[in-house]
């Protein structure tokens, strides 16, 4: 390609361009990074650097990016010198290192998002990247000497005498010290005599205490404490699973990890799967290490999104407790990630940029030679067999803190022991709970679904309350007085008759959701207090916390909740778990149906009897001898986790096969055919690869947009992303249609 023309005052050098040209990554979805003008004022010295972040013009409008590698096979310099247009601005803030350049990249490759999208997540607080105004403060030019018609009041004098010497002092501290006020210092700045310097903010977060003295930890939590330290010590790239049952004290080991990463002086980054509603593991962190860390989430407020995007750029955070989002935090030192309850399907991201924050996480030790620590009691089959392979390894807490022991599980056999009409306790749960209120203990029921009823339909002619933009049923709040979509939001008030038959007064609700167990225990037990924990009953983490501290000091008696409750929470008086509909999660015939109500169960299960009084769990089913189902009542996980193994590999599904999902979505049915079939055509073959599709979505609809699916699956020892963004280069989509990329896709909708 021909160069352009060069500039009259550059000074070309020997076989190179005149012009020195930078690549530059922006936070939006383009293809990958753009070819800018490195101007001299900036740069190349260390301005400009890969790193950098930098303001740039883009069409008619100003972007901020970040100075990107230059590509080992890139041509250096394919857009024309003549068009390039000039690097703006370096801004003000620590550069992007290279391990977090070579993250993103990788991310981008593995996901098969735009390198972009990918940054974009990296720098969700464009405002960070201007430093916050701080403190002004001045200090004596060394050398100065008075300027023509200069006056030299006494206050003038003794500010000076002050300032000759540092530190550089604050206004405040100057009228303290010298009397004078602020038109006096103004004065001498004026003439030159005194330098401002901008004192950093001051450091928002305290400084955790590795030494503070935790609990003295058991022979198995000092055993696993004392390996994690050495993890942490090597600085070196290490996964290790910390694999303990519910209540076994895994938080206050890995603990001792993130003291050590401490006394190193490098920031740890814990991910949590419900980091909003975690307020008793924060109130535990804070009796270990003496202050609270930094919280990364969604409904943090601006301002502090922003203080703490810079405070982890500038180390001044050492430890952060975030939500998967929290990966892409740029830290300075970053010496240890944990991610607690790594099975949780929170970690898995399925808009945007589709990832596993759990995968990811181990990629980014990996790229920044760090220890990676998983913990959970009910570990993925993916984590299980990285173990088998040797790739993690395992410590084990086999049993619960304090004496406390697992709670007996017993299965209900919904066939033998049916709950009267109408009703959905059974009399075995039902008499259960009688003799956990007549105890004085406290009873939880379980039910993983939201709302009153999740089906409205009119009794004289059958029809369905549906959600007009999702293929779903609209589920009755009834205390709320509306029926709502789970997928979009959509809501409307219950209407008097039904839309099809006109029928008034006809509708009946079909199945329960938490309200309708709660309206059953009151029938049942008017004395009892109860309350309901759901996302949408709960205002926001504030009540949340109140909730669970009322639990926790014996102020409720049934606690009726969503999988909202089934994470991590102690509730020392808590005896009786009641799960209501255990078989709720298999229906679906999803991939990860059983492990994932295995792992559900199990944490749910766990809530019971973790301190003295020993607790009792009661799983009601119409299929008692599914695995999921004898695994509870055995609590053999070993044994399950096999049988699910042996049917993943019999059918060469993950983690013995590998699986991507493609989404094809649009306004227009027809458009998004017409795509779902071209890609049909032109669908990859080979050896070991197996593409399924075009199908409807099981949500055929979602938010108005028609989506059809296809399912790759290949074998492990082949890379699917290549085959698929060759087979996806050759189709164009229909204008408003959208083609998404899932690489080990968790949801089957
Ligand atoms: P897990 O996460 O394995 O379910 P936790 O870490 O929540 O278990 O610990 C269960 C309870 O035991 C918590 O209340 C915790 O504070 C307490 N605990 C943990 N380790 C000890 C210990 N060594 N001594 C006393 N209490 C402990
Ligand atoms: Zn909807």
């Amino acid at each position: 390609m021909p160069k352009g023309h060069t500039s009259s005052d550059a000074v070309p050098g020997p076989g190179t361009s005149a012009v020195e040209r930078v690549r530059v990554l922006l936070p939006l979805g383009l293809p990958g990074a753009l070819d800018y003008r490195a101007v001299r004022e900036l740069g190349p010295g260390p301005g400009l650097r890969p790193g950098a972040f930098v303001r740039v013009p883009l069409g008619s409008r100003e972007r901020l990016g970040v100075v990107w590698d230059r590509d080992a096979d890139a041509d250096g310099g394919g857009f024309d010198e003549a068009r390039l247009r000039d690097v703006l601005e370096v801004l003000d803030a620590p550069p992007l290192d290279a391990v977090m350049r070579r993250f993103i990249d990788w991310v981008a490759a593995y996901t098969l998002a735009p390198p972009g999208a990918v940054l974009k997540m990296a720098m969700s607080v464009p405002q960070a990247l201007t430093p916050e105004a701080g403190v002004i403060a001045y200090l004596g030019v060394p050398g100065w000497t008075p300027p023509e018609g200069f006056r030299a009041t006494p206050q003038r004098h003794k500010v000076l005498e002050l300032l000759a010497a540092g530190p550089p002092r604050t206004p405040a501290d100057i009228r303290a010290e010298t009397g004078a006020g602020a038109g006096v210092i103004k004065g001498l700045a004026a003439a030159g005599a005194l330098a401002v310097h901008r004192l950093a903010a001051g450091s928002p977060f305290a400084a955790p205490d590795a030494d503070r003295p935790g609990p003295a930890l058991t022979p198995a939590q000092a055993a696993a404490a004392a390996k994690l330290r050495d993890s942490v010590r090597a600085e070196a790239f290490s996964v290790t699973l910390l694999d303990g049952v519910t209540g076994s004290g895994k938080t206050e080991v890995y603990f001792e990890a993130i003291a050590e990463t401490l006394r190193r002086g490098r920031q740890a980054l814990v991910l949590l799967p419900e980091i909003a509603l975690s307020a008793q593991w924060l109130e535990r962190f804070e009796a270990r290490f003496g202050c609270a860390p930094a919280l990364w989430h969604s409904e943090l407020g601006a301002a502090r999104r922003r203080r703490t995007w810079r405070a982890v750029a500038e180390d001044r955070a050492p430890v952060v407790v975030g939500a998967r989002s929290a990966l892409f935090l740029p830290f300075a030192a970053l010496g240890l990630i944990v991610i607690d309850e790594e099975h949780d399907g929170s970690y898995k991201q399925e808009d945007g940029v589709f990832y596993s924050a759990r995968d990811m996480a181990v990629v980014r030790g990996q790229l920044g030679a760090l220890p990676v620590v998983l913990a959970s009691a009910t570990p993925s089959l993916e984590t299980v067999v990285n173990v088998a392979r040797d790739r993690y390894t395992a410590l084990h807490l086999p049993e619960r803190i304090g004496g406390a022991t697992l709670p007996e599980v017993d299965l209900v056999d919904l066939r033998a022991a049916p709950p009267p009409a109408g009703r959905w306790l059974s009399p075995p749960l039902a008499a259960a709970l009688a003799e956990t209120l007549d105890a004085g203990q406290q009873a939880l029921l379980f039910l993983n679904r939201r709302g009153y009823a999740p089906l409205t339909l009119c009794r004289a002619c059958g029809h369905r309350l549906e959600c007009p933009n999702c293929s779903a049923w609209l589920v009755e709040h009834r205390a709320a007085g509306r029926l709502s979509c789970h997928h979009c939001g959509y809501a409307l008030r219950p209407p008097e008759s039904c839309p099809d038959c006109q029928a008034e007064a006809s509708f009946a609700a079909c199945g329960p959701g938490v309200e309708r167990i709660a309206e059953e225990v009151s029938a049942l037990f008017p004395e009892a207090r109860q309350c309901i924990m759901a996302s949408d009953t709960v205002a926001g983490p504030q009540s949340f916390g109140d909730i669970v501290a009322a639990v926790v000091s014996g102020a409720v008696d049934i606690l009726i909740g969503t999988q909202i409750i089934a994470k991590g929470y102690h509730f020392p008086l808590l005896t009786l778990v009641g799960v209501v509909d255990a078989d709720l999660g298999l229906s679906g015939g999803d991939l990860r149906a059983s492990e994932h109500t295995h792992q559900l169960l199990t944490q749910v299960a766990g809530r019971a009897g973790r301190a003295e009084l020993p607790g009792r769990v009661l799983v009601q089913t119409y299929m008692p001898e599914h695995p999921v189902m004898a695994a509870l009542a055995s609590g053999d996980r070993a044994a399950f986790v096999a049988a699910e193994m042996a049917e993943r590999k019999a059918a060469h599904m993950p983690p013995f096969g590998r699986l991507a999902a493609v989404i094809i979505s649009g306004p227009r049915e027809g458009e998004v055919d017409a795509t779902a079939r071209a890609l049909g055509r032109a669908r990859p073959e080979g050896p070991g690869l197996e593409v399924l599709g075009p199908a409807p979505a099981a949500l055929a609809l979602l938010r108005g947009r028609h989506r059809r699916r296809f399912l790759v699956k290949g074998a492990r020892d082949r890379r699917l992303q290549p085959i698929l963004r060759d087979w996806l280069a050759r189709v164009r989509p229909g204008k408003a249609v959208r083609v998404q990329v899932d690489v080990d896709p968790v949801s089957f909708l």
